[in-house]
């Protein structure tokens, strides 16, 4: 009794009570944050932000429904200030819901401000594609390149629509080379009865990527570049006016200037893994297929293949005679690559499943084995290139999720041009002037990854693209 007379003495005449004093919310939200982040949205307490905010818990149920509308609050704050969003109010009851309109505003505005510069993109990656081919013919590497084109195909009805939005799109643009195919054009080209509708592509080639590497290689060597392989760079820092010192387990490399072209794996350098997260891709590759066999699904054209879902399969007739099958599950990964994961017999037989549904016919047919690696994956699906630091002799090149091998030769001329300080309009290109987009730290991270990586995935298995975040993510990938 004596004690809360007390308080309320102070209340009115001394300091103010603690839930009065300077920008309460504010306070709440800098608590919640501390304790989301230490122990994660499960075991955080509204007593332990109370007590560290501090505010009485009735003040915190003033301002906030409860510890979701809490969570979300932070989480908006947090992306607030990383993507300078005006004081975005999250959407949607659930935590969940929150957070996926979260997403869609962040990822929205970026998009928003890049279709000019994806379709530069487009040209530039056309180029590209001429420019290895004249590359390989010019040094004689043999990289098994043809031009059979692309074809790319509908397995459902949410699929008609992408295909159909595919062909606007293209003729918004004024690209001329798709070709509209109904489902019985599409069988014709590769026997199957799951092929409702696609387009052709022309403007596209295949290649033996592991070929075109070696071929890379040869080609460095001549020119006198030396390849350590098996040596890791454990360690690397800029020495001021020095420039790079990378240290390996057998000796010491101090450059004047140097490119960090690890990919995925550039989640070891705190400073790049803000912006990018690991997609897991995989593949699988039956027996070598007799002619009867090959005769039951067509395919002479020897074309590759895609379908349209958000995370699509992609299939082709290798040059010895089989049929290589990769796509469908991607998992992402919020802590890097991890060499456990290039062995998921139960991703391998997800992929065997949709194999057996395409081609019954193959019924007899073989998968001689699969393989899985980690591609780089960023949050508005461009891949980046620029400086670390400020004395510019450090660059770095990554984030071409499931498309690197046209990419990542257009990225090496960039950061090329950037190294060496030569002007080149390579530079406007987004992957240079776009800054990337930085995911939330901590547990946010692997939150927002993980519930991106489910709703997309069940939208692919169930054939919807009901939730907001599916029609967000179509977006982009249109
Ligand atoms: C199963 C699968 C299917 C794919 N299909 C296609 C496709 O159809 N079309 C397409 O265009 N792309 C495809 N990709 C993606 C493509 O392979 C990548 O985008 C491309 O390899 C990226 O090239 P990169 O050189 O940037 O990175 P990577 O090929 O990942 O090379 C990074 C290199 O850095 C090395 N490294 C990492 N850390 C260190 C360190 N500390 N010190 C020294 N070296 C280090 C690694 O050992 C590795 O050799 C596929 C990928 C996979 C896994």
């Amino acid at each position: 009794m004596a004690k809360s007379a007390k308080a309320k003495r102070a209340g009115r005449l001394g300091r103010p009570p603690k839930d009065l004093a300077g920008d309460v919310e504010g306070r709440i939200l800098d608590a919640a944050e501390r304790v989301f982040l230490e122990r994660g949205f499960q075991s955080a307490s509204i007593d332990e932000i109370a007590a560290r905010a501090p505010a009485s818990k009735p003040t915190i149920y003033g301002h906030f429904a409860g510890k979701e509308a809490l969570f979300a609050a932070v989480v908006a704050r947090i992306i607030d200030g990383l993507a300078k969003l005006e004081r975005y109010r999250p959407e949607g009851r659930t935590v969940q819901d929150k957070l996926t309109s979260l997403g869609i505003a962040l990822v929205e505005r970026t998009v928003a401000e890049s279709v000019g510069v994806f379709q530069l993109e487009g040209a530039a990656m056309r180029q590209t594609l001429r420019d290895i081919e004249s590359f390989c013919a010019a040094d004689g590497i043999d990289a098994d390149i043809t031009h059979p084109g692309v074809l790319t195909v509908s397995n459902g009805p949410e699929q008609d629509v992408r295909i159909r939005q595919d062909l606007a799109a293209a003729e918004r643009l004024g690209l001329d080379g798709f070709r509209p195919l109904s489902g019985p054009q599409c069988q014709d080209l590769v026997r199957s009865e799951r092929l409702r509708m696609g387009h052709f592509e022309q403007d596209s080639l295949l290649v033996d990527p592991a070929a075109l590497a070696w071929g890379l290689r040869r080609a460095a060597e001549r020119r006198g570049v030396r390849i350590f392989e098996q040596t890791p760079v454990d360690d690397l820092t800029e020495v001021r006016g020095r420039g790079p010192e990378l240290r390996t387990p057998f000796g010491t490399v101090r450059a004047d200037r140097a490119l960090i072209a690890t990919n995925a794996y550039a989640h070891a350098i705190p400073a790049l893994r803000r912006f990018i997260f690991t997609i897991y891709a995989y593949i699988i590759v039956t027996e070598r297929l007799t002619p009867e066999q090959w005769a039951r699904v067509g395919w002479e054209q020897r074309m590759g293949v895609e379908d349209k879902r958000i995370y699509p399969h992609f299939h082709r007739p290798t040059p010895d005679g089989r049929i290589l099958w990769g796509g469908r599950d991607a998992p992402f990964s919020a802590e890097g690559p991890n060499p456990a994961r290039e062995n998921d017999p139960r991703i391998f037989g997800r992929l065997e499943e949709t194999f057996r549904w395409t081609f019954p016919q193959l019924h007899d047919v073989a998968i001689d084995r699969g393989w899985a690696g980690p591609v780089c994956g960023t949050i508005n699906c461009f891949a980046s290139a620029g400086f670390l630091g400020r004395s510019q002799r450090l660059a770095y090149a990554l984030g071409y999720a499931g498309h690197g091998v046209g990419p990542s030769h257009l990225t090496s001329r960039i950061v090329r041009d950037l190294l060496l300080g030569s002007g080149s309009e390579l530079l406007d290109l987004p992957m240079v002037s776009k800054r990337p987009v930085p995911l939330p730290p901590g547990p946010l991270r692997g939150g927002m990854l993980s519930l991106a990586e489910r709703v997309l995935q069940h939208a692919d298995d169930q054939g919807s693209d009901a939730s907001p975040l599916v029609r967000l993510a179509l977006r982009i990938l249109q």
